[in-house]
């Protein structure tokens, strides 16, 4: 980058010192011509301070303007000092509004019963301290921008404040004008400098040269330096910025990303700063290279002076935001000059200005400002209304520029109006005096242009932009929400005409949508092209609420009610006008009566979805039907040019368009029509659309004769001559001509009228109130099955408060359910509800009805009833509707309904349906239960007109002449072939009786009516033989599922996981408690030494699972091996901080105590043959390949790292462990040499190979060669023990060992590979005892088998893997190794670590493994390698001792223990005494037996306990039945275990004379001082477990918390994505650009580079915006897991999308928790990859 000349730095210094903000104030309180003064001022020193290019530091700039731009301000309008005027000017009493401005991410809560609508939210503080928090609440996470209403008194139903906005004295908020309060003096100025300062904002904001200045704030010299400008847009990708900038300015890609952040955050930023020219160069690469495939990106060369004043204008405008925080007075005086009208009158006030150029101002610069007058304006109660008005009269303008803008509406001016239109006191102000409803709709209309011949829309021919377009202009429609969200309390004149001509308005919006998207059935050709018709949905899904809300303000007010009734029919009738012209009059007769209507055929002409305008109308005429005015129907109301026929004809239309679609006639009309019957019945517009069909026909019906309705519902459906000639359906069938098609349309014709005579639970049609229609949604849900809340709430419609009133209700018909660990909450049917079901309700889709009615059929033979569904007893309609229940006794539906049963008495005549002939035997019982009903509330008083019941007894007319409907019921109750239906006929026959006796009773007496709702008797003996028939029925069918399971083995587990793991559970569970497999035997057992016992020559037999073959395992035999995972593990990590060194030359020979990288093996304990396992291997390998070619992307397993699933439990697996044999019997011929002995012999054995190695490499010897101990050949070569497939197998894991654990190339030469395997074997040890520690249960005999297998190979193998390297690296390792604890003489090895600074329980598992290489040179036959063994554990005990003394004695809490001191606390007390006179004042003064040794025996006992299990396993030495539960005894049983005294302190003190050198040297060395004085690490014991981070219980802390995390690297803004660490609690910046780093070569995101420090390649996180918890393992695998938050219905909420308030669920994180200790993290992911291939394509590593 060219560096401009300019000002050195000093001289900006030099002004610093020289400056006085107090003098430069009183200059302009005393000079004439203010304004001047101050541009002056800032056209001197603004370009000073802010136009350093990119140069100066960000930290002075800012101090700078403090001082010399912003303090003379302050200075100023104070009169003098700012740190003491401030104060004072605040005035007494607390704010009595919050107005916190959300930041992005923030919580907000929304009081669920108190809100006046869901856009009225609280912060969290004001949150808390508010009495709603003990209410029903919603919490969402804040977009930016609004604020908190917290004081608000509109935004509130009850407890508007919260306690620390309670105003003090509510009657001065109101009175007295805040400006009174302030001095004269500072009011005065206050005006004068604010005018000033914000036109000049103003000014600057609006400037559209790039290079001048406004007047009077030309520089005195002008520099030529230049800023090119870079501008965002909506168009350009972020990768495409980031590539051009790397060209056109050369910047690095670093900077590259910087810019493009910014440019995306602010708006706007210079990429370049220099001469003109040089600039102009910029501007010209970067607009070349954009603009091949778009419009280019917008550049600006702009002077240095202009920018530097438009920085200033934003810093102006923050202070005066801040400055009128300080009192209410210079709030409304800014309120004033800002709306002051400005020289050119109307709109020309500095805020109308403003807003006018919003569209043309850059991202930052619209923020600043729209903050300010959120702090400002809409804090101000007068202001506030001025300012509403004053944007209201804006709106069209501010619309339209938002709709040509291409920014986010949070970023417009006009998202304001949600600050505004909420108010329902503004709003309905603006509705009355600026007619707002009116414009709103206006304005959306008029920027819909795109209309058809009859002027309704036409999205089909849109271009990309016009759908742009059309996405923006949605948010008109939110704005009409907002206006409308709540309906008036009481309605003035005004208010009623303004609504009125709204309502017109949106009335003629409604019109435009009648008719559009018309279809027209296909036949022959299937269409070519997809019509487009989201769009109209879109739109009616939108309007949805909007239609609602309409009547809803309707339905408050009578006159409003009827006008908008009138307006609504006059409308239609202008819609419908044209319908009956030109149509074919026809005349239809039937049952003896005959109709008049017109042909008209949905399968042949146009039909449209979209009808509004009816709909609007039947919605209003429901409401009518709750008014008194209802009397008066229609005489008060003509229906005008619109008959009854005219209303429903074109609902039925739609209704028949459904049913035909059904039926399959509308195949060829391809996707787009079935797309659009789904949203017809989706909840989300059913409301508004299907359920307004079916109240449209309800009303017609109503105004009808029944049997005229049924006849023209007959002939819309096509279906008039069926039944009307006699013989048609016969001929039909005989034809064979679309049987299928008509039974179809036959069944949805009589679902029909079920619905139009059965709804009644609209409030209007039938007697009830609204939470009884939503009673009666949620217990059919809950008829099909037990449902989460989710479930339920998505089932239902919400209404504009998003509020399904579900809760209200819920605990009336249902029982909660808890979830357990997995799964969720459940409400369940309560059993009373049952009988409330109905089989054909209207919002059930034929998959919910057949499971329903499955499901209570099964219900109802469990409770050992019959299985007849009747119909439940309805609720009674209004009296408007109470005809509608005539239609059930009309001649017309029981000819309809005799021609169906006629037809089903012949078995197999496919003339017929099983579901036809149920939906006439549910008419029938319905028109039965109203006779009943009308009996019942007739007491016999008064004559029943309803009599259905005589009216089947009649014997039928055409068609069918053969009986009474009732006849031939009867006749079909015994028929074989109608089995299912038999309990409903005899429900029905019965029925019929029941009202035969009641109507002969009350035509004597007024005997009270039986409720014979179910026949008291049935006919027992048929129903066991029917019950037999269906055990066998069902016996068939559980053989048939047996058969398809076996044929789903394989993918069983997957299918089926959370089953699986159950499972899996549940056998852990059991081997827990089943007796331990090896046989309790008497306290002398010993697994180490000696004296050991066990071992065996026990024959050990397993079966290969891919051959299925019985193999015994021997080191001679076939080799096998176990399925196993090996990764690298950080959990028991004390250190995360350890960087992780170079691989290539890390020494892994001594582990440090701090355990800060460790390798661990787990398997699924499965056995296969290596040779088998080796062909199973390559096969997937070659899969894999040609998979690869194929598609590209990663499996859930990555082959080339050696990973596999194993082949029978998919279990993620990357390595084997082979078996090998039992160890043998200790060899008790021979004596067991004394710790002295062994230790001499050891040492001389050690000093004379180490001398022959030296030998060996550098030639000569330096010195006298050590004496050979006899007997011990160095030079000796031992047999291998083992076979090469044997050997081979020890090899490969070995080598996996290696390779994962240092993260290496395999490299058989390497001397570590060895020590890998150990350090794997030990590892694993240490992190089981932990968990079973921890878990609190017994160290042997608990363990499932898998694991318990897998310890006992890997212990076998790491005993054998020394066979495999060169024996003289294993006893290199070996001498390394004891020298830290013994001096071997004449060794070189200087490098001995501090024994500090060594795991002792690795040193022991190391030693004990590398011994076997130098005891096999030894032939002398006189010790042994169990002595040997015990001898180092002696020895290293005896260290750990030590260790534990030096480091985890200091810091306890002094308590002695009274009464006499034991042996053990004696001795202790002597050796820490021993250890203070070497190392002197290092270690605190600990006088306290007691607390010495019971710190000793705590910080001993982890080690003890894995040494047990180490020597178990390695010896395969039963352990005592003291060890095998928790009893008391641990210890003492331990000790003895291990072969060690109980009092362990007599290792020492048997052996002074030989270990006090030892210990001495031990203490000298160097590191030891320095560990102790902090220089180090410091470890105590016992090591601590690790556990995941406590999190809080109420999950919006996190949020809160994360809300104010900021990126790290990106200088202070909000982190997108924040992701906190649940192991370490750090807090990522995650999925983000700028926090990606590269790791090995990659580019990776925060998360995938934090698990490589943190969890050594293994992630646990928390997406705290997404409630989600996202496990990661390596670079290319994650899977989401679900968050330990649960909501109170005990679910969990990804995405926070529902809002109810999070809880902490422990138990579920422990089970988190558990699978990280576990080291089950990538086994899971690999589960999920596997069962969710989608996961795979994820790109994780960008997380
Ligand atoms: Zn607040
Ligand atoms: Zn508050
Ligand atoms: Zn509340
Ligand atoms: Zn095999
Ligand atoms: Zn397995
Ligand atoms: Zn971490
Ligand atoms: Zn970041």
């Amino acid at each position: 980058m060219a560096e401009p000349s300019r000002d050195p730095p000093s001289a900006l210094s030099a002004d610093f010192m020289s400056f006085s903000p107090g003098d430069t104030a009183s200059r302009w309180l005393a000079c004439a011509d203010l304004q001047q003064e101050v541009y002056r001022h800032l056209a001197e020193y603004v370009p000073r301070v802010l136009c350093q290019g990119g140069g100066v530091a960000e930290q002075r700039e800012e101090l700078a303007l403090q001082l010399m731009l912003l303090a003379p301000l302050e200075w100023f309008l104070l009169g003098g000092e700012p740190a003491a005027g401030l104060p004072l000017l605040r005035q007494g009493g607390g704010e009595a509004l919050c107005g916190h401005v959300f930041k992005v991410g923030e919580p907000t809560y929304s009081c669920r019963e108190c809100a006046a609508d869901p856009t009225c939210v609280l912060c969290m503080q004001c949150f808390l301290a508010s009495v709603h928090r003990h209410h029903r609440y919603r919490m969402t996470t804040s977009g930016g921008g609004g604020f908190c209403d917290c004081g608000d008194a509109e935004a509130w139903k009850t407890g508007p404040s919260c306690q620390n906005h309670t105003p003090a004295d509510r009657n001065r908020e109101t009175e007295e004008d805040p400006v009174s309060l302030l001095p004269p003096a500072v009011e005065e100025r206050s005006y004068s400098i604010f005018s000033i300062i914000l036109q000049y904002a103003v000014d600057l904001l609006t400037w559209e040269q790039e290079d001048q200045l406004p007047a009077g704030l030309e520089p005195q010299q002008r520099s030529d330096s230049y800023y090119c400008m870079l501008f965002n847009d909506e168009v350009h990708t972020y990768e495409q910025v980031i590539y051009t900038l790397q060209k056109a300015v050369s910047c690095s890609q670093k900077e590259a990303v910087s810019f493009a952040t910014t440019v995306d955050r602010d708006g706007r930023k210079s990429v370049r700063f220099g001469d003109h020219q040089f600039c102009e160069q910029a501007k010209a690469v970067i607009v070349r290279s954009t603009s091949r495939q778009s419009k280019p990106l917008r550049v600006q060369v702009m002077h240095s002076a202009l920018v530097a004043h438009q920085c200033f204008a934003l810093k102006a405008l923050s202070w005066l935001g801040q400055i009128i925080q300080y009192s209410d007075g210079l709030r409304r005086i800014l309120c004033q000059v800002g709306l002051r009208p400005g020289p050119e009158g109307e709109n020309s006030s500095l805020v109308d200005r403003l807003m006018l150029n919003d569209s043309k101002m850059w991202k930052g610069a619209r923020n600043v400002y729209h903050q300010l007058l959120m702090n400002s304006l809409l804090m101000d109660r007068k202001f506030k209304k001025l300012f509403a008005i004053r944007f209201a009269k804006n709106y069209e303008r501010l619309q339209s520029d938002f709709i040509r803008d291409d920014h986010d509406r949070q970023f417009s001016v006009t998202d304001l109006s949600v600050q505004i239109f909420t108010v329902p006191s503004l709003a309905r102000m603006l509705m009355v005096e600026e007619n707002l409803m009116m414009t709103i709709i206006r304005t959306f209309v008029d920027q819909l242009r795109h209309r058809d011949a009859q002027g309704r829309f036409q999205f089909d021919r849109y271009t990309a932009q016009q759908a742009f377009k059309f996405g923006r202009v949605q948010s008109l429609i939110g704005d009409l929400k907002y206006v409308l969200i709540s309906p008036p309390p009481q309605w003035s004149q005004q208010l009623r005409t303004k609504f009125l001509d709204g309502f017109e308005a949106f009335l003629d919006l409604l019109r435009c949508m009648q008719g559009m998207d018309p279809v027209v059935r296909q036949v022959g050709q299937h269409i070519e092209m997809e019509p487009e018709w989201e769009a109209a949905f879109t739109l009616q899904m939108k309007l949805t609420h909007i239609i609602t809300m309409m009547q809803e303000w309707c339905s408050t007010d009578e006159h409003v009610l009827i006008e908008a009734y009138k307006k609504c029919l006059s409308a239609l009738s202008q819609c419908q006008s044209g319908l009956p012209d030109g149509e074919q009059p026809i005349s239809l007769s039937l049952a003896g009566h005959t109709v008049d209507t017109f042909r008209y055929q949905v399968s042949q002409e146009k039909v449209s979805i979209h009808l509004p305008v009816c709909r609007l109308l039947a919605g209003l005429h429901v409401l009518l039907s709750r008014t008194e005015v209802a009397s008066r129907l229609p005489e008060q109301l003509p229906l005008g040019d619109l008959s009854p026929h005219l209303l429903i004809e074109l609902p039925l239309r739609c209704l028949v368009l459904c049913a035909q679609v059904h039926a399959g006639m509308w195949r060829r009309n391809g996707f787009s029509l079935i797309n659009q019957i789904y949203y017809y019945h989706n909840v989300k517009c059913r409301v508004e659309m299907f359920d307004k069909d079916l109240a449209m026909l309800q009303v017609g019906a109503s105004m009808m004769d029944p049997n005229h309705f049924l006849m023209i519902v007959l002939s819309r459906f096509e279906l008039f001559h069926t039944f009307s000639a006699t013989d048609l359906r016969r001929r039909f069938r005989e034809a064979n001509k679309d049987l299928a098609q008509q039974n179809t349309l036959i069944e949805e014709m009589l679902h029909l009228i079920i619905m139009v005579v059965g709804e009644r639970y609209v409030p209007g049609v039938g007697q009830v109130e609204p939470l009884d229609e939503v009673r009666r949604e949620i217990l059919h849900q809950l008829c099909i099955r037990p449902m989460a809340h989710s479930e339920l709430v998505k089932a239902l419609p919400e209404n504009g408060n998003k509020e399904t009133g579900l809760e209200r209700v819920i605990d009336s018909v249902a029982s909660f359910r808890k979830p357990g660990v997995t799964g969720r909450g459940l409400y369940e049917l309560r059993p009373e509800w049952s009988k409330h079901f109905d089989l054909y309700f209207h919002h059930y889709s034929r998959a919910d009805q057949s499971k329903a009615e499955e499901a209570q059929r099964k219900l109802r033979r469990q409770n050992g009833e019959d299985t007849a569904l009747p119909p439940p007893r309805p609720p009674p309609l209004c009296p408007p509707f109470a005809s509608l229940v005539n239609l059930l006794q009309s001649d017309a539906l029981l000819a309809l309904e005799g021609a169906v049963l006629q037809w089903a008495g012949e078995p197999n005549g496919g003339g017929w349906t099983e579901s036809m002939l149920q939906r006439v035997l549910h008419l029938v019982a319905m028109a039965l239960l109203e006779e009943q009903q009308q009996l019942e509330s007739s007491g016999g008083d008064e004559v029943v007109s309803f009599t259905f019941s005589s009216k089947i007894t009649r014997p039928g007319e055409a068609p069918s002449t053969s009986g009474s409907v009732l006849a031939l019921l009867e006749s079909l109750q015994s028929a074989p072939h109608l089995e299912v239906h038999k309990d409903m006929i005899t429900w029905i026959l019965k029925m019929v009786g029941n009202i035969k006796t009641t109507r002969e009773r009350t035509s004597g007496s007024s005997v009270s009516v039986s409720h014979g709702r179910r026949p008291e008797e049935t006919v027992r003996d048929k129903d066991k033989a029917e019950r037999k028939r269906k055990a066998e029925m069902a016996r068939l069918r559980r053989e048939k599922v047996m058969a398809q399971m076996s044929e789903m083995q394989k993918h069983f587990i997957n299918e089926n996981k959370e089953l699986f793991q159950q499972s899996m559970e549940e056998l852990e569970a059991a081997a827990e408690h089943s007796p331990p497999s090896s046989e309790p035997t008497c306290a002398t057992q010993i697994c180490v030494g000696p004296r050991r016992v066990g071992g065996a020559e026990r024959h050990q037999l397993v079966t290969c699972i891919l051959c299925q073959e019985e193999q015994e395992v021997r080191g001679h035999g076939r080799a096998m091996v176990l399925a196993a995972f090996i990764q690298r593990s950080t959990v028991l990590s004390k250190n995360r901080r350890r960087g992780i060194l170079d691989p290539e030359r890390l020494d892994p020979l001594f582990m440090h105590p701090d355990l800060s990288v460790g390798v661990h093996t787990a398997s699924c304990g499965h056995i296969m043959h290596a040779t088998c396992w080796r062909r199973y291997f390559e096969a997937v390998q070659q899969k894999e390949q040609r998979r690869q070619q194929r598609l590209r992307g990663h499996t859930s397993y990555d082959v080339e790292n050696g990973e596999f699933l194993c082949p029978l439990c998919e279990c993620l697996s990357n390595t084997v462990i082979p078996l090998l044999p039992h160890a043998c019997s200790p060899d008790r011929s021979v004596e067991h040499p004394c710790l002295e002995t062994w230790l001499k012999r050891t040492t001389q054995q050690a000093a004379a190979l180490d001398s022959t190695h030296r030998k060996q490499s550098h030639g000569a010897a330096q010195q006298a060669e050590p004496a050979v101990p006899d007997g011990f050949g160095v030079g000796f070569v031992p047999r291998n023990p083992f076979s090469s497939g044997v050997g081979e197998m020890i090899n490969t894991f070995s080598m996996s060992a290696y390779k994962v654990g240092l993260k290496v190339n395999p490299n058989e030469q390497d001397p570590r590979v060895p020590v890998l395997s150990w350090s794997t074997c030990a590892y694993t040890m240490q992190s089981i005892e932990r968990l079973l520690m921890d878990e609190k249960k017994p160290l042997f005999g608990s363990l499932p088998c898998r694991q318990d297998d897998c310890l006992s190979s890997l212990t076998r193998f790491s005993s054998a893997c020394w066979t495999a390297a060169p024996i003289r690296t294993v006893q290199n390792h070996f001498i390394r190794l004891l020298s830290v604890l013994v001096l071997v003489p004449d060794s070189q090895l200087e490098d001995a670590p501090c024994f500090l600074d060594v795991d002792m329980f690795h040193l022991l598992v190391y030693s004990v493994l590398s011994y076997s290489s130098l005891h096999s040179l030894d032939q002398s036959g006189r010790s042994s390698v169990d002595s040997a063994h015990l001898h180092l554990l002696h020895l290293v005990t005896v260290a750990h001792l030590v260790q534990v003394l030096l480091t985890s004695t200091a810091g306890e809490p002094s308590m002695d223990q009274d009464g006499e001191e034991s042996e053990e606390e004696r001795l202790t007390c002597q050796l820490y005494g021993r250890l203070r006179d070497h190392l002197g004042r290092c270690l605190p003064d600990v006088s306290s037996g007691w607390r010495l040794w019971r710190c000793v025996r705590a910080g001993v006992l982890p080690f003890l306990r894995t040494a047990a299990l180490f020597f178990h396993y390695m010896n395969s030495a039963s352990p005592p039945a003291d060890l095998l539960g928790t009893g008391p005894g641990q210890w003492e049983a331990l000790c003895s275990y291990l072969g060690l005294p109980s009092n362990l302190l007599l290792l020492y003190q048997n052996h002074r004379t030989l270990l006090e050198p030892l210990i001495h040297r031990w203490c000298c060395h160097p590191g030891v001082g320095q560990v102790l004085h902090g220089g180090g690490v410091l470890v105590r014991f016992p090591r601590e477990s690790n556990r995941l981070i406590d999190l809080p219980e109420d999950y919006s802390i996190l949020i809160n918390q994360a809300s104010s995390f900021t990126c790290p690297r990106s200088g202070g803004d909000k982190s997108r994505a924040p992701t906190l660490c649940l192991v370490c609690g750090c807090m990522l910046c995650s999925q983000s650009y700028c926090c990606q780093t590269e790791v090995e070569g990659d580019d990776v995101g925060a998360c995938t580079a934090h698990t490589f420090t943190c969890g050594a390649g293994i992630g646990l996180f928390l997406r705290v915006r997404e409630s989600q918890v996202l496990f990661v393992a390596g670079k290319t695998k994650g899977c989401f897991y679900p968050p330990p938050y649960l909501d109170d219905y005990g679910e969990t909420d990804p995405g926070l999308k529902r809002g109810n308030p999070l809880h902490l669920c422990s138990e579920r994180y422990q089970k988190i928790e558990r699978l990280w200790r576990q080291h089950g993290i990538a086994e899971v992911i690999g589960h999920a990859q596997e069962a969710n291939q989608t996961l795979v394509a994820i790109d994780w590593q960008h997380l």
